[in-house]
Parts: C-alpha cells; structure tokens; sequence
C-alpha cells in the first residue's frame, strides 16, 4: 500500500461458509489475494487468517452510492477522489475444521462481513456457525453480503433474499442490510463500501492504557540457510485492543512457552521495528493488523507457535489463568452440523475447546452448577475477568460451537 494513504483503523472480519466468496470479496476490495501459502492455493481454500486493506473513496462528482469507491481517479469523472478511511479486512476460513482460527480472529474484529452465497440455499452450517461466533464474541456491527448474484436467475436472488432475512431474524444481524453483489465480477462494490462506512463506524479507542496486542499470527521470516549473524528476530502478527506500541519498548508476552518441568514462563523482548500496511512505522494504536519484529528467537515465533499469546508492556498485562470460572450461557442446539443436536448441559469432567481472545485451549470441567462453571486449563491464558469465551464441544468427531462463557 502506499505512502499517501492513512493507515488502517478499524477491523473487519470477513466472515461466512466455505467457498461463498470471502477471499474473492477481499481482493474485489483490496487488490490482494489473501490465501497467499501454497498449500491454501493448492487446495483451493483459506486456511489460515489472511488480511489485506483497502482505502474506502468517495468520489466528489459522483451523487450517491456510486461515489464510493477504491480508485484513486473515479473512472467515470476522471477526477481525484476524496480518501475516507482506511479499513483492514480479516479473510477467515470457512472450513467446518477451522473454527478455532476463526474464532481467534473474531477477537480482532471491530465489524464483520457477512459473505452468503445466493446460489445455495439459507443457512448453509458455517453461515450459521460463523454468525454465532460473531454473537458471543460480541461482534455486532454486521454487513450481509449476498453474493455470486451474476450466476443466478433475479427470482433466486429474491428467494434468497427472503432466506437471509428469516435466517437472521432474532439474531444480532436482525437489522444488518443485505448488499447483493457479485465479487467476481465486481458488482455493487459501491453499495457494499456505503454500507459498511455506515455500519461499521471507527470505535473509539483507549490509547492511555499500557498496550494490549493480541497475536492471531507468528513467523520466522529467515529464509532458510541463512547464515546465523544475518538472522533476524521472530515476527508477531497481530492487532492493538487498546494503547500505544513504539519501537525501541520492552515488551511481555504472556502466557509464553512450556519449559521442560511443563510450567509457563512468559517472553521479555524489545519492538525492533513495527509493519503497518506494509510500511515502517514507529508507533502502533488500536485499528488495523501489524507485525512487531523482536529479538526473540525465530524458532518460538515460527509456525505460529505464539498464537494466543498477549503483547504488552512488562508488569502491565492481564493474569495468566492456568484456570477460571465463568458464567455460561448454552445455546439450545448445536450449530455447524448439517444435523443440529440439542445441547446437554455441561458435565463434571468433560473437555471443552475455550477460545479467549485469540487463544484457543483444551478446559477440563472441574465443577458444572448451571449457569457456572469452572474449568481447569491445559494451556494457560491470559486474560482480564470479563473476557467472553467460546464454548465448543467434541461432538461426533468434531469441535462444535455450544455457547458463551463470561470469566468472572
Ligand atoms: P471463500 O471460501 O469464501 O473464501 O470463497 P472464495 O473467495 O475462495 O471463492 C470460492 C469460489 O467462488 C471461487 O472459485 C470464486 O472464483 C467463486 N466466486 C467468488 N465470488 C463469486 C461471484 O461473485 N460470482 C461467481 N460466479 N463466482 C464467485
Ligand atoms: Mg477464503
């Protein structure tokens, strides 16, 4: 991205069922094809967290909807156009398999796009799956897209239509607008970027606080067989809650890495340099996916081994929680399954898959009253008191979603 555009400031997860368009959407709206490993080109789906931004613009001669836009020059006016913000996208995966990285980019979402196809039928199970993630995450600024509209007949688009509208009803798309559009063949693109500028405002942010970076990503960016005294530091990948991160500050990374006894020992390093939209910055703030270079040791970041860590200020971050109680609430059916079970209450003993942040841990149930519940963590977290967990359970041969947690 270049250097006369603002940096990114707000964060929106793009979010639906496999194959229903997401990554296609992102680079409709940002240029950049975000399933970037091979082994994602080589099987055709997202697999991890990709991100791209785009600049929203608004065309100063154009009336309407049709002004916005991410040109630079409007095509229509062959005039300059204004710049309104600068947006990261989050590309989930929409795997019924990868709903933990979907989940652990949900704690980095300020916003979320809602990607259903029109060619299949309302509510496919990750579209449904995805939509309560986004709802215990507490995710609740949300744009429908209703897309691949160039491939099927006006009645369907409005059959359809009046799918999403029953399938969102009582949930906390309720009033979300349905943007039909066409990623591929860059359709309605307009619509889309008015709707989320109005949906999904800049919130506003805590930049007093110490910092808190969430790491939804970790690399080794060596390439290999580079000679030891060239090797640079481990990379984190991530975004700010809240606060200010500057190169040259010492930083914590909780909970950190399991020594050979098994106890949790948290990372102490420096910012060596900060990516932002691809460009060198000295200052970090909430809004927008970053890269912190540090002096760790590549071999812990590489393959991202700190995923779920938190990045601070040393001394200035939540408690590591090797266990906690949390108030729950279940959903009544189990989603994500073609076939929706009714959820049974929490057992004594039972493992579940917590998501925190952007942490994901096995939790085994140490004491089930109804609405409370403590577990005790394989991995530990770090976590304020107040944070929402995710609540999966192993059914059939799957984790799936069965309700919210609040850690008290
Ligand atoms: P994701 O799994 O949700 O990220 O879906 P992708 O973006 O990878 O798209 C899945 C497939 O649908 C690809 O073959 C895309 O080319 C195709 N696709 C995406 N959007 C559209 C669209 O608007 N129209 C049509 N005809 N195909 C689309
Ligand atoms: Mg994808």
């Amino acid at each position: 991205m270049s250097d006369d555009v603002p940096l990114p400031e707000v964060n929106i997860g793009m979010v639906g069922h496999v194959d229903h368009g997401k990554t296609t959407l992102v680079a409709a709206l940002s240029g950049v094809w975000t399933d970037r490993h091979s082994e994602e080109l080589k099987r055709g789906i997202s697999i991890k967290l990709g991100y791209a931004d785009a600049t929203f613009r608004k065309c100063p001669k154009c009336e309407g909807t049709e002004a916005y836009m991410v040109e630079k020059t409007c095509p229509r006016h062959n005039v300059e156009t204004e710049v309104l913000r600068t947006v990261s996208f989050v590309d989930s995966p929409g795997h019924e398999t990868l709903m933990a990285t979907m989940l652990s980019g949900a704690a980095l979402m300020d916003g979320a796009v809602l990607v259903i196809a029109a060619n299949e039928k309302c509510p496919r199970p990750q579209t449904k799956e995805h939509l309560m993630a986004l709802e215990i995450i507490g995710v609740d600024r949300i744009v429908i897209v209703q897309n691949k509209i160039d491939i099927v007949p006006k009645e369907r688009v409005l059959e359809n239509y009046q799918e999403i509208r029953e399938f969102v009803k009582g949930t906390i798309a309720e009033n979300a607008p349905i943007i039909p559009v066409s990623a591929q063949q860059r359709v309605n693109i307009d619509a889309l970027i008015e709707a989320i500028e109005e949906v999904i405002p800049t919130p506003e942010r805590d930049l007093e606080s110490p910092p808190l970076m969430y790491v939804a990503r970790s690399f080794d960016v060596n390439k290999p067989g580079t000679k030891p005294e060239k090797l640079v530091g481990g990379v984190l990948g991530g975004s700010l809650s809240r606060g200010r991160l500057r190169v040259g500050d010492e930083i914590e990374i909780r909970p950190g890495v399991k020594d050979e006894r098994g106890n949790y020992n948290p990372l102490f390093s420096e910012v060596v340099s900060i990516m932002a939209s691809g460009r060198n910055v000295e200052e970090a703030t909430p809004g927008g996916l970053i890269g912190v270079a540090t002096k760790l040791d590549p071999f812990i970041t590489k393959g991202d081994g700190l995923v779920g860590n938190v990045v601070g200020h040393p001394d200035k971050l939540p408690d590591v929680l090797f266990d906690f109680t949390m108030e729950v609430q279940l959903l009544e059916r189990v989603v994500g399954a073609e076939e929706e079970l009714r959820v049974e209450k929490i057992k004594m003993n039972e493992p579940l898959m917590l998501s925190v942040g952007t942490s994901t841990t096995l939790g085994i149930v140490t004491s089930a009253r109804d609405d409370v519940v403590e577990v005790k963590l394989k991995r530990p977290v770090c976590a304020e008191k107040g944070s929402k967990v995710a609540i999966s359970r192993r059914v059939g041969s799957r984790w799936r979603l069965i309700g919210a947690g609040r850690i008290v």
